[in-house]
């Protein structure tokens, strides 16, 4: 039998809110188009977002776009692409109205405006007082926004392929991308899934560390599909450690609870954040507070027996105001920590949250190759949008309520330009079979079975390793050990096999697949990590303290095929306003 084929106008690979909001834009437009999944859609990760949406409504403080700017700008520790970030700055307003207008059921003040929570980095009159722009429902703004995006995108018939496993994107001489191979998870029958354009929406890779606050599902495959078709992925480097993960589990306890008053506390009762910055305090940065954490646990100021851990206390607040603002952090907390936050502080540590890095692309979700985004440098037939992509709005450190922010508002932008692109690509190009042939040797790769090593067994070490030699802080030993390691483990994961007995688990293939994912992206991150001999945002050199804007103000780009480096240009010129110059970062 051949291999099943399907034709859409679009392929949308991930139905979490960035992949959502694009083929809901698109399918309004009466494209036709399909999403594929590995999960059901609404149990991908964009589902477990607590704190909210960022857009400067100013229902609760003064606000404008242009402070918000300013604050991701300076968030992004200068590395951020500030034409990027004037678009979503200025778009966000618009599109959360458009959210509470589908449906999103929004916190309301008592006035009936949508509730906004104060977060992390955010500030009045470039870099006053602290502002309150983050968007929410209670502590599950993810929750609804996906559920409203599902149903929206229900309504405008889109084509759902769920639980669906994408392989590797399908390219033709002329490096147009043509859709992909795609593996249905139930049965083990791959689909060939043809498409004039192609939106990859995977999400982050979380999963690369061993304690992460990430769904067991962000193992990173569009970033790594993007790898194997030649694309760099960039600023890997990158990778943010929320300050309020449960100690030792990883869960996040968002930064809504500090945002409602919360604050930490060291083992000396200490609210420590008051040294590190005087002004926000808690609310300073996340890069800022999980390195504060970091310092105070290792000059043994830590809590507990073993002294590895903060606490985050919330407890002085109204128990009634935590119950309503916060109530699924507090059921995580009972779950996890057996501890009532409303009635006693809940131990902390930093952890592994969120992959500012990804593909390259412009701001209307067309994927570019290294040179810049000038149109001809666009790989046609190709968008990337979300925590797989890499805009890059967050630079070097991304801001609390910015990544649903993200997902939507490029979701929606990638969604127009591709109704543009598919107005002038009336018929399918032809696929080309060496590229169909090369996707299907992938796959079958795995059908060798034998005695190899254990899928699991590899996949824990990487973990250990990433967590290990590239964590919150990082010198050039310790580094270029975990290059060596992540090198070594590559090597043991091309003798591995599946044993005979996961013939009938369709789910041991996958795994094996998804490792292989991780694997090539712990490596862009290891050796760009080890490149940077600087501090910035969230990569933090103790060899090299200080971020150096003479040699450093660049993007890193990692190549899969001869595992080279390469280095961009950030876009340092916004759309409209005025450039903000990098200046020492202090909150
Ligand atoms: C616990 C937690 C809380 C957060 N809270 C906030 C917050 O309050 N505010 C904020 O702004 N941000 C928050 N974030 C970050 C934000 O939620 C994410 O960055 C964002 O939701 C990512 O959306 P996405 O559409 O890019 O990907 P996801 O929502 O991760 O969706 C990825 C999709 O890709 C699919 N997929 C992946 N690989 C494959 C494959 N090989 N084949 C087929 N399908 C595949 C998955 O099935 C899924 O549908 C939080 C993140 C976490 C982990």
């Amino acid at each position: 039998m051949g291999l099943a084929r399907r034709k859409f106008d679009t392929l949308v690979i991930g139905a979490g809110g960035g992949g959502l909001r694009a083929a809901l834009q698109l399918s309004q437009a009466e494209a036709n188009v399909a999403v594929v999944s590995k999960v059901f859609p609404t149990r991908s990760h964009t589902v477990a977002a607590q704190g909210g949406i960022n857009a400067a409504l100013a229902n609760v403080t003064p606000d404008n776009w242009h402070w918000h700017m300013y604050d991701t700008v300076k968030g992004s520790d200068y590395l951020g692409d500030q034409d990027a970030i004037e678009y979503m700055c200025r778009a966000a307003s618009k599109v959360v109205i458009e959210l509470e207008h589908s449906g999103v059921p929004f916190s309301r003040l008592d006035n009936g405006n949508i509730y906004q929570r104060p977060f992390g980095g955010q500030s009045q009159n470039f870099g006053g007082e602290q502002a309150a722009r983050t968007c929410a429902a209670a502590d599950r703004t993810g929750h609804v926004l996906l559920h409203t995006l599902y149903q929206q995108n229900i309504q405008a018939q889109t084509h759902f392929f769920d639980e669906y496993f994408a392989i590797d994107l399908i390219r033709d001489d002329e490096g147009y991308i043509l859709g992909a191979l795609v593996l249905e998870i139930e049965t083990g029958e791959p689909l060939l899934i043809e498409a004039k354009t192609t939106l990859i929406a995977t999400g982050g890779v979380g999963r690369l560390f061993k304690t992460n606050t990430n769904a067991r599902i962000n193992t990173g495959d569009g970033m790594a599909m993007a790898l194997r078709a030649g694309i760099p992925v960039q600023d890997m480097e990158f990778f943010q450690f929320h300050p309020t993960g449960i100690a030792g589990k990883g869960m996040l306890l968002s930064e809504g609870a500090r945002g409602e008053g919360g604050y930490l506390i060291n083992g000396e009762g200490e609210r420590f954040m008051e040294r590190y910055a005087p002004q926000a305090k808690d609310l300073a940065s996340r890069d800022v507070v999980s390195r504060s954490i970091a310092i105070e646990i290792r000059e043994g100021r830590g809590c507990g027996p073993n002294k590895d851990h903060v606490l985050l206390k919330v407890n002085h607040l109204d128990s009634e105001l935590v119950k309503k603002r916060l109530p699924a952090i507090r059921d995580l907390c009972l779950t996890f920590a057996h501890k009532d936050m409303a009635e006693e502080p809940v131990p902390v540590s930093p952890t592994a949250h969120y992959t500012m890095g990804g593909i390259p692309t412009n701001r209307y979700g067309q994927v570019v190759m290294p040179v810049g985004s000038s149109p001809e440098d666009i790989i046609p037939g190709l968008y990337a949008v979300g925590e797989c992509a890499c805009v890059s709005v967050h630079g070097a450190n991304r801001l609390g309520g910015n990544s649903l922010l993200d997902i939507v508002v490029f979701g929606r932008a990638a969604g127009k330009n591709i109704i543009k692109y598919l107005s002038e690509a009336r018929y399918h190009r032809k696929m080309n079979q060496d590229s169909v042939d090369q996707a299907m040797a992938h796959l079958a790769r795995w059908d060798q079975k034998g005695d190899g090593l254990s899928i699991d067994g590899l996949k824990n070490e990487l973990q250990e390793t990433m967590e290990k030699y590239c964590g919150v802080f990082r010198t050039q030993d310790v580094l270029q050990e975990g290059v060596d390691k992540v090198l070594d483990i590559e090597k043991r994961l091309e003798d591995a096999r599946l044993t005979d007995h996961s013939k009938i688990f369709n789910t041991a293939r996958i795994e094996a697949l998804e490792l292989e994912n991780l694997v090539d992206l712990g490596i862009a991150t290891v050796k760009a990590a080890l490149a940077r001999t600087e501090s910035r945002g969230a990569h933090s050199r103790m060899d090299y303290p200080e971020r150096d804007d003479v040699h450093w103000l660049k993007h890193s780009l990692y190549f899969k095929e001869d595992k080279r480096l390469d280095f961009k240009p950030v876009r340092t010129k916004p759309l409209t306003v005025e450039s903000f110059a990098p200046k020492p970062r202090v909150y």
